[in-house]
């Protein structure tokens, strides 16, 4: 059986196998987590428990930056998983883009899934990860680095060769949010090793850097254990995540003044 097919049989025992809505054995009766379920664990985990139980309408903010990433997406062709997998691990030159690329895999019994803004694949070799974000500061918070390596680790386990994977993590100021020169791939910043660029619209960083599985699969077991109910929600430390939460008025740990 070639690479291909034997990573095509991955994704379809875990779709194949999960069982029916609201009749999972996971923490909410989930039968699957989502890779960006865990970034907000570590975010607040009780903020991840209210969101389930008190679901809001999406801010503006979460709006911005969905519509954002569709924006950037914008030039993808819409491509089936199966020729998505076929031209992922084809021989070539020059590593390839695959926008929306599908991650599936499982971990202690947990189905995780997740979708790859930006992966560049060469003969089934996965080079970089590129998870995009849009907010008010150009920083790298934790949750982003737990999401990208996250992506890396599950290309991996699917059976794409990691041995050489970086992972970036590119922040747009939110003045980008409807920049053309996103859709069209024109700006600056989207070249491979920019790691900076300003315009009278907006602000961007990059910043690179190399995977490795020890400290996320470590971080991984920590996440999990949340989803198979072996512990209570952990509430952040961090007063300031409280100030701009949602739920703040609803929490009853919430450190805001
Ligand atoms: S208010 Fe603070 S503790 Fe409560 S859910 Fe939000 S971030 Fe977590």
């Amino acid at each position: 059986m070639d690479i291909s097919n034997r990573i095509l049989d991955k994704y379809n025992e875990i779709f194949n196998n999960l069982p029916s809505w609201g009749e999972g054995n996971l923490k909410f009766g989930d039968r699957l987590v989502r890779i960006s379920s865990i970034a907000t664990q570590y975010y607040c985990e009780q903020k991840l428990e209210l969101q389930h139980h008190y679901p809001l309408p999406p801010t503006k903010i979460m709006q911005d930056g969905e519509e954002a990433h569709e924006n950037v997406a914008v030039l993808a062709k819409p491509i089936a998983r199966d020729e998505n997998v076929r031209i992922a691990v084809e021989k070539r030159e020059k590593p390839i883009c695959i926008y929306e690329f599908d991650v599936a895999f499982v971990h202690k019994g947990v189905p995780i899934i997740g979708k790859v803004d930006e992966a560049w694949f060469r003969g089934g070799d996965i080079e970089l990860v590129v998870e995009r974000k849009f907010s008010d500061k150009l920083s790298v918070y934790s949750p982003y680095h737990i999401q990208a390596q996250l992506y890396c680790l599950g290309l991996g386990r699917m059976g794409f060769n990691t041995a050489r994977t970086s992972y970036k993590i590119m922040i747009f100021k939110r003045g980008c949010l409807d920049c053309p020169e996103l859709s069209q791939r024109s700006c600056a910043i989207l070249a491979l090793g920019t790691s900076y660029f300003r315009c009278i619209i907006g602000e961007a960083r990059a910043f690179t850097y190399p995977f490795s599985q020890v400290g996320i699969l470590r971080e991984l077991d920590w996440a999990v254990d949340f989803w198979l109910g072996k512990r209570e929600a952990i509430p952040t430390k961090n007063g300031a995540k409280c100030q701009a939460c949602e739920y703040k008025s609803l929490c009853s740990l919430s450190l805001a003044k």
